[in-house]
């Protein structure tokens, strides 16, 4: 196996003992980049120059022998719309294309603070607003176990660079399933935490209540590592929470049983591909068998949740994207204007790409005044009842484990003209942003040879019990399965 397709604690422990240096880590992914790029366009920017200098940092860290923390030496990947100082950050959208942030993102500025080397910004869909990485201005990001088919999105670059082993970890950002889908349809592991676990400060909004940055990886355990150092209150952002910061890592080995899962029976209903049921109920027959108890439990506004997201996402969408106008950020058009409001219309219209402005026309549209109750503020209603669902569920479960896509990762260019069929393969994802709540997308075999995802569900703040289940099924699933 080469140094790029390794998991963290064991590049972290080889780091230790000496037996390889961070330079030949990061050479080792450069060099994969260099291999599978040009099919796979995981990347928007690749830092090349930087990465090798960071390592030699790291190297150097290593060599003055202080107690130096985990990720030191790690290669990791950022979404393009974590804001990365002196480094281009497009958000996959041309009207982003040339800016360049004055500052860090607080969860990127805490990998790097652990020594981990940046090695680029990864593709997604343009304003993280999509399911394939399709709607990317910069072109679309192919799914490395068949790269006839999309990887996921919107942090399908991000995904496909963890899977092709073009880095070891990446960061991600989740509004409605963008790092739980990609994560599924790649066959990693990606999580996203509670509503206010993880620092938004640098983060470019697409819908603010909803958006989470989060980890992904090979393992469970490299998300938790992830977690670990990325997540804690920062009070640049208001929303940030202020609660104990555990070491997330601490709970893998904790067993499961007694442990209650429920099942919502809303989930395995029509729709579902059966291959991807059938692999799901298989899984949660695994953790049966090895002492969890499961529960069928209910949760009857599921089918209400993609209408509310997509009124909520797009009203949001639709305010913070106002910024753009060619003035305070990125491009502007370059014809002659007659007056601003001109200059405005030609700059969006030039930037955004055709799903950013339909998102911007419906999120218009919702909050106009004859409009917003009848949209955005039902929709909000709506929202609270599929929180008070989880709340009520949680009574009598630890945790919940559903599927986390109706189908398997499709071909390019299958659902990007029918907006309506892309939004729907969020049915499973969006419940958990509109509630907060944490979720993580485990593999759980494959259907055709495309892997399948299993989505476990936990309770605010209790990432925990979501990673120990999933750190649990790994270890079983593993063991069941011999070879896989
Ligand atoms: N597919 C969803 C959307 O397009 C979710 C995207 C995301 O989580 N950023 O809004």
């Amino acid at each position: 196996m080469e140094l790029c397709d390794q998991s963290v604690s064991q590049l972290a422990q080889m780091l230790r003992k000496g037996e390889v240096s961070a330079r030949q880590i990061t050479e080792s992914v450069l060099k994969r980049i260099d291999e599978k790029e040009q099919l796979i366009h995981a990347y928007i920017t690749v830092t090349r120059e930087r990465a090798l200098e960071q390592a030699d940092l790291a190297d150097r860290r290593f060599a003055r022998g202080k107690r130096v923390p985990l990720l030191n030496g790690i290669p990791i990947a950022v979404k393009d719309n974590l804001c990365t100082k002196g480094i281009p950050t497009t958000c996959g959208s041309r009207i982003l294309e040339n800016y360049i942030p004055p500052y860090d993102a607080t969860a990127v500025k805490r990998v790097l603070n652990s020594g981990a080397v940046l090695i680029g910004k990864t593709n997604m869909d343009e304003f993280a607003m999509g399911s394939s990485t399709e709607t990317s201005a910069f072109g679309p990001t192919r799914n490395p176990i068949d790269p006839r088919r999309v990887p996921g999105g919107s942090s399908g670059g991000s995904a496909a660079a963890v899977q092709a082993g073009e880095t070891v970890l990446a960061i991600g950002s989740d509004t409605g399933g963008s790092i739980r889908q990609p994560a599924a349809y790649c066959g990693v592991v990606g999580i996203k935490p509670t509503y206010g676990r993880v620092s938004r400060y640098g983060l470019v909004s697409y819908a603010s209540s909803l958006d989470q940055v989060g980890a992904i990886g090979r393992s469970v355990e490299d998300c938790a590592l992830l977690l670990n150092a990325i997540c804690g209150h920062d009070r640049l952002d208001s929303t940030s929470a202020d609660i104990r910061k555990p070491d997330f890592r601490r709970f893998l080995k904790k067993d499961i049983k007694g442990i209650r899962i429920g099942l919502p029976k809303e989930y395995f209903i029509e729709g579902l591909d059966q291959g991807i049921k059938n692999q799901v109920y298989q899984a949660v027959a695994l953790l049966e068998h090895n002492g969890a108890r499961t529960v069928e439990i209910s949760l009857p506004h599921t089918r209400y949740a993609v209408s509310a997201y997509y009124l909520i996402a797009t009203a949001e969408a639709s305010s913070n994207l106002a910024r753009y106008d060619g003035v305070k950020y990125g491009l502007r058009s370059d014809q002659e204007h007659a007056d601003t409001v001109y200059m405005y219309e030609m700059t969006r219209s030039k930037g955004f790409g055709l799903e950013v402005k339909r998102r911007i026309m419906l999120g218009s549209y919702v909050l106009s005044a004859g409009y917003y109750d009848a949209y955005y503020l039902k929709a909000q209603k709506v929202r609270a009842l599929i929180k008070e669902d989880f709340d009520r569920a949680f009574e009598s479960v630890d945790c919940i484990i559903t599927p986390v896509s109706p189908c398997p990762p499709f071909e390019l260019g299958e659902k990007v003209q029918e907006p309506l069929q892309m939004y729907l393969v969020d049915i499973y994802t969006v419940s958990l942003n509109l509630s907060g709540l944490p979720g993580m997308s485990v593999g759980c075999g494959t259907v055709d040879g495309l892997p399948v995802g299993l989505q476990i569900i936990g309770r605010p703040f209790d990432e925990e019990t979501v990673l120990r289940v999933g750190h649990a099924y790994e270890e079983i699933s593993r063991n069941a399965q011999p070879g896989i």
